[in-house]
């Protein structure tokens, strides 16, 4: 039985409750789900590659996609633009395809707003302490960076209730949270009004 398009899952919350990982970890897990590569004028960190991680642009090409009706939504975060580039996402979903994104929390609410369909999945710490450790062990922030950043985060808790779930990253098992995530992908796969009205109709009348 046929659930026609494919489901757009963001995964949100603060800076340092772990999207990066967990992600990353759910894409190995789920070999045909997409993800969609972001747009930033921020500079690239460690090891991250263009196009893979994010499309490293100039504030002036950030500016032509924006201005150019490509992004998906956009928001400025810490000084730095992001953006998400609406061609793949839209192509990726016609095309039956499973999308993820891992936008901040406003950006989330923006796409929910485009697509009132995605499922917006809010990850938190189990302690909100943990958000400091992380950002601190990763080493590519300064103090007042990660000053801001929890500061943002203090921000972005309260929209919790705004999102469809709540994945709790606890520190010492973040194999838990990629379990729920993948629990949630699958759920949403089988509610009802996933399903093309004709393939209701062919099961109610089996
Ligand atoms: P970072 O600099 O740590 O990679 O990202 C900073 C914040 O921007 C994170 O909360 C991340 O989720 C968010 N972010 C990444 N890509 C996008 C995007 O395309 N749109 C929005 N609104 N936020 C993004």
């Amino acid at each position: 039985m046929s659930t026609g398009p494919g489901l757009l899952f963001v995964v949100s919350g603060p800076s340092g409750a772990g999207k990066d990982t967990l992600v990353e970890a759910l894409r190995e897990r789920r070999a045909t789900l997409r993800y969609s590569v972001s747009a930033t004028t921020r500079a690239p960190r460690g090891d991250e590659r263009n196009g893979e991680h994010y499309f490293f642009v100039s504030p002036e090409e950030f500016e032509l996609l924006r201005d150019g009706g490509r992004l998906l939504e956009w928001r400025q975060y810490n000084g730095n633009l992001y953006g998400t580039p609406c061609d793949y996402v839209e192509e990726s979903l016609t095309e039956g395809y499973d999308v993820v994104m891992k936008p901040e929390v406003n950006g989330a609410l923006a796409v929910k707003a485009a697509y009132p369909d995605a499922v917006l999945i809010f990850l938190v710490p189990d302690r909100f302490s943990h958000l400091r450790e992380r950002l601190l062990a990763r080493r590519t922030e300064t103090n007042e960076e990660i000053a801001r950043r929890l500061e943002i985060a203090q921000q972005e808790m309260k929209f919790i209730r705004s999102f469809d779930y709540i994945v709790v990253n606890e520190q010492d098992h973040p194999e838990g949270a990629v379990r729920d995530l993948e629990a949630i992908l699958q759920a949403e796969r089988f509610r009802i009004h996933r399903y093309p009205d004709d393939s209701i109709r062919r099961v109610e009348s089996s």
